[in-house]
This record gives structure tokens, C-alpha cells and sequence, in this order.
């Protein structure tokens, strides 16, 4: 399959393309399945970075669709990785759904990059939910020593596989119900963030689009929170039809 005028894209953007080959499949939990990976060569040359991620290319209606993907427990010695799908109906969910070692899948690593805030952090105020688990998982285990608050979108931990991970004391992880469009999530950190919030603090945030951008744009505007203390990016989008539904009930 070609990858279109995207892969074209990525490609003057010195995207470098791999072929990724399934090793194993896991159901974790209702709504999260696991895959390794082999590499074919990525990590080697790329070298890891806390929330490291790759753009997998999968066929759509005969068309190419391309997602972003989060690195989990990346081993560049053995040229291995995992990736922990969030199953919903979607082209990238349902070729998880049905993968099988041998299977193999294209990816292009571009637009990835991540760099420790120096100095590190008084405080890591994080953002996200199940999509972005794996990164907020890596950017803890970047800064074992700075406490953290997560506010992570999602009812039931039995279903989606679990909170963010941290053995470290002074972390706390607020559990927020996700009715579709984002609001519950908005109005929790809305009112839990600022107290937390001072001059060395890092926000991290990425959830669905629309609420990344309400959310960056609260922490910047309104908090006063400077751009290099900032991280936001959006990792999925709700369907209009999805937002206007919540927005009714
Ligand atoms: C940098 C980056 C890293 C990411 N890492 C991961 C990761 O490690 N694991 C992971 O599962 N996802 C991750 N994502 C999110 C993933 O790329 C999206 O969820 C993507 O839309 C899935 O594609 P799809 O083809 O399955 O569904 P799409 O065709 O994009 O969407 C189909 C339908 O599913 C809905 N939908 C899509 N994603 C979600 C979701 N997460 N929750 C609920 N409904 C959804 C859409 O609103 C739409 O109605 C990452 C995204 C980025 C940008």
C-alpha cells in the first residue's frame, strides 16, 4: 500500500520509514490490547525518548490511514517494543483486534521528541486518559523524584487497564468520568489545577483535541503558565455527532 500525499508529506519532512513485525498479542483489560513488536531497525537508529511515538499505517476503504502510536518498554539491545491499543471502532483498533505474530505493519517515525524540562520540575501536572496512558507512563518513570497529579479521563479501571502507573509517594491520580466531549474533564482540572500550580510546575496535557486546546489554552491564558512549562497535544478526535450526543445528556 502507498501512503498518499501524507507519506509524501512525511517524507520531505525526513520521515524515516520501518516495517514493524507482530511478535504477540495480549487482551489486557476489555478496552486495552497489547502487541510486540521487532523493530526492523528503529530503535537503533533512532535511539528512545520519554513519550516516544510512531505514525502506523493502516488501509482504510482501500485508502492509506495513518495513527500515532506511544512506544512501551522500547529495548533498543533487542530491537523490541510494545504498543497498548485502546479498542474502539476505528481502522487502527480493529487491525489490532485481529493481529497475529508474523503480521507485519509499516510506520514512519516523524514529528516525535521529547526533552526533560531542565531544571526539572517542582510538580508534574499531567492530563490525558487511556490513548496517552503509555506516554504519561514514560514521562513518570523520566522524573521518578517530582510528584505528580494526573487527571485521567475514564470511569472504570477494570475496563480501560488501569490508572497511569508510580510507585513514588506524592502522586495522585483523579479519576474523571468521560461522557464524550470532554466537559467533565475540563471542569475538573478547571477547578483542581490551579491550586497545585507554581512557578516550576509542568503541565502536560493531551486528551482528545478539542479538549487539549481548551485546556492549553486555560493554562496559558488564564493561569499565565510560560510556553516552555507547557506541553499539549491532541491524541484523538470525537465526531462532531459524538460531541453534540454528550452535549444532550
Ligand atoms: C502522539 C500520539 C500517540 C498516541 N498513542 C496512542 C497509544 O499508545 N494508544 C492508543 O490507543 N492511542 C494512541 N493515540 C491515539 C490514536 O492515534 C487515536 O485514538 C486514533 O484515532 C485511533 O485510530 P482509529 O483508526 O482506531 O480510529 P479513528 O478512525 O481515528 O476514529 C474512529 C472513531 O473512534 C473514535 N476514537 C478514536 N480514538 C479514540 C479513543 N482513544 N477513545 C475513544 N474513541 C476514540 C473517534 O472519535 C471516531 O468516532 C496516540 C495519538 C497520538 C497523536
Amino acid at each position: 500500500m502507498g501512503h498518499g500525499w501524507h507519506g509524501v508529506a512525511l517524507r520531505l519532512l525526513r520521515g524515516k520509514d520501518f516495517t514493524f513485525t507482530v511478535r504477540s498479542n495480549e487482551r489486557v483489560s476489555p478496552q486495552l490490547h497489547r502487541l510486540g513488536f521487532a523493530d526492523g531497525g528503529m530503535l537503533e537508529a533512532s535511539g528512545v525518548h520519554p513519550t516516544m511515538w510512531v505514525r502506523l499505517w493502516f488501509e482504510h476503504r482501500g485508502r492509506p490511514h495513518q495513527r500515532g502510536y506511544t512506544l512501551v518498554d522500547p529495548d533498543p539491545g533487542a530491537g523490541t517494543f510494545a504498543i497498548e491499543f485502546v479498542l474502539h471502532p476505528g481502522a487502527a483498533s480493529d487491525w489490532a483486534r485481529t493481529a497475529r505474530p508474523g503480521d507485519t505493519i509499516e510506520a514512519t517515525l516523524q514529528g516525535t521528541g521529547f526533552s526533560l524540562p531542565q531544571p526539572l520540575p517542582s510538580r508534574l501536572l499531567i492530563v490525558g486518559g487511556p490513548a496517552s496512558r503509555p506516554a504519561v507512563n514514560s514521562l513518570l518513570e523520566s522524573m521518578p523524584s517530582v510528584p505528580a497529579t494526573v487527571w485521567f479521563e475514564g470511569a472504570d479501571p477494570a475496563q480501560d487497564g488501569g490508572d497511569p502507573r508510580r510507585a513514588a509517594p506524592g502522586y495522585e491520580v483523579v479519576r474523571v468520568p468521560g461522557r464524550g466531549d470532554g466537559a467533565l474533564l475540563v471542569e475538573a482540572v478547571r477547578s483542581g489545577l490551579p491550586g497545585l500550580l507554581d512557578e516550576g510546575a509542568y503541565v502536560w496535557i493531551a486528551c482528545d483535541t478539542a479538549t487539549t486546546r481548551t485546556l492549553a489554552a486555560f493554562v496559558r491564558k488564564d493561569l499565565g503558565v510560560p510556553k516552555e512549562r507547557l506541553h499539549a497535544f491532541g491524541y484523538w478526535r470525537v465526531e462532531q455527532a459524538q460531541r453534540a450526543a454528550a452535549g444532550r445528556t
